[in-house]
């Protein structure tokens, strides 16, 4: 009988898996892979393509047309649960789908804990594709009049989104545009105090707001509450608040680390389930804790590929290795970033040409095997 292999989320850490589907085909395997979307979008081009630097299409995979191409079968859902001992997975849409091997790559979402009511004018920075809705909102009302942007959050993500909210607000017929970053203690807290700075100064070049030691409790429509109960009108509210891993394992009760990602051994498999492995963002790495970041989605890929055919063909695991300390760039809008990795940090549009040299060559890697 054909082993059933259920590719969980099309993700940074499945993009070599999704390419190499073709061999396991060619091992006999069934492959079904489930993502909500028939494309992944590039997180790390997201706040690019709110400031107008990105086209769509210049930023995403085709994970559908991919998964077919080499002989997959694609299924339009949300993972909502695992069965880890009936061996299947729930969809948000009542189905199930049996599997042998599990694969997952379902990613983080920004906590939404804090939204009351209505979600108008409110918008996650996850999933990336939602920042596209924000950048036709932002272009509906800025045509008109003023109008004021609270972005909650001080991390990278909340400085890289105001600074291209701003580059978006240049766009020409643009009412101006004004933008406050609610940072909480600090914008950037855990970033050497020379990338903090320079991200401060750059963004306050820009008459951009920022507020730290402000911490917003609540968010509704129009509306950010602060602790200390002050109320701040925003016409439209971005949340980049740090991310945590899939519900899904948490809410299959399987084995989780703190933050509710699957742990998995350094093999990236399951602690419990040795048919089960995951990457990305959803995993919590048992021999350490692992940053929040594409980096290591991308240095997973190869891991996940072998040891997932080395499952079906009886051969010995690999183990990851996360590696050292990894490149930092941030785009912080108006084609300027900011590089970091220690003891090198410099600024400017030299940043920003790096990273985006880096970025469009990480896409065009994987997006050429869309081609026919
Ligand atoms: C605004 C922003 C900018 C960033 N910039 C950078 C950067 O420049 N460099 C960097 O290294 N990191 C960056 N990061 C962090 C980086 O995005 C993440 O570490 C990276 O996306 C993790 O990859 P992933 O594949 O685990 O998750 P994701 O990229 O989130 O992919 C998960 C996939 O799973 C799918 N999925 C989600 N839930 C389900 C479900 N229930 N069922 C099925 N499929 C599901 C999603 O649709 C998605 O395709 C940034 C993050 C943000 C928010």
């Amino acid at each position: 009988m054909k082993k059933r292999i259920v590719i969980a989320g099309g993700g940074h850490a499945h993009m070599m898996l999704l390419a190499r589907i073709g061999d396991f085909i060619r091992h006999g395997c069934e492959i079904t892979v489930v993502g909500p979307s028939e494309h992944h979008y590039y997180s790390g081009m997201g706040p690019g393509l709110l400031g107008g630097t990105y086209r769509p299409e210049e930023i995403r995979f085709a994970t559908r047309l991919v998964t077919e191409k080499f002989g997959g079968r694609f299924v339009q859902a949300k993972v909502s649960s695992i069965d880890p001992d009936g061996q299947q997975i729930q969809l948000d849409n009542g189905k199930q789908i049996p599997y042998d091997y599990l694969s997952c790559n379902l990613g983080s979402q920004v906590p939404q804990k804090m939204v009351s009511g209505p979600v108008d004018d409110i918008f996650l920075v996850k999933p990336i594709e939602r920042l596209l809705e924000a950048q036709g909102r932002i272009l509906e009302l800025g045509a008109d009049r003023t109008i004021k942007i609270g972005v909650v959050g001080g991390g990278p993500s909340a400085a890289e989104i105001a600074g291209n909210i701003w580059q978006l607000g240049r766009t020409p017929g643009m009412r101006p545009v004004e933008v406050q970053i609610f940072a909480g203690r600090k914008l950037m807290p855990d970033h050497p105090e020379g990338v903090r700075r320079r991200a401060i100064r750059t963004l306050q070049e820009r008459k951009i707001d920022i507020l730290e030691g402000t911490r917003v409790e609540s968010v509704r429509t129009g509306q950010l509450i602060a602790a200390d109960n002050t109320v701040h009108q925003c016409d439209l509210i971005f949340i980049a608040v740090g991310v945590k891993p899939s519900r899904v394992f948490r809410d299959s009760n399987m084995v989780c680390g703190a933050d509710g990602g699957l742990t998995v051994n350094r093999y990236l498999q399951s602690v419990n389930y040795t048919n089960i492995f995951g990457g990305g963002d959803c995993i919590d790495f048992a021999d350490q804790p692992l940053d929040k970041v594409g980096v290591y989605a991308v240095r997973q890929n190869p891991i996940l590929v072998h040891n997932l055919l080395a499952s079906i063909t009886n051969q010995p695991l690999k183990p990851f290795d996360p590696g050292g300390a990894y490149l930092l760039i941030f785009n912080l809008g108006n084609r300027t970033g900011i590089l970091h990795k220690w003891p090198i940090m410099f600024g400017g549009q030299l940043a920003f040409m790096i990273k985006d040299y880096i970025d469009r060559r990480f896409m065009r890697t994987f997006q050429k095997i869309e081609l026919p």
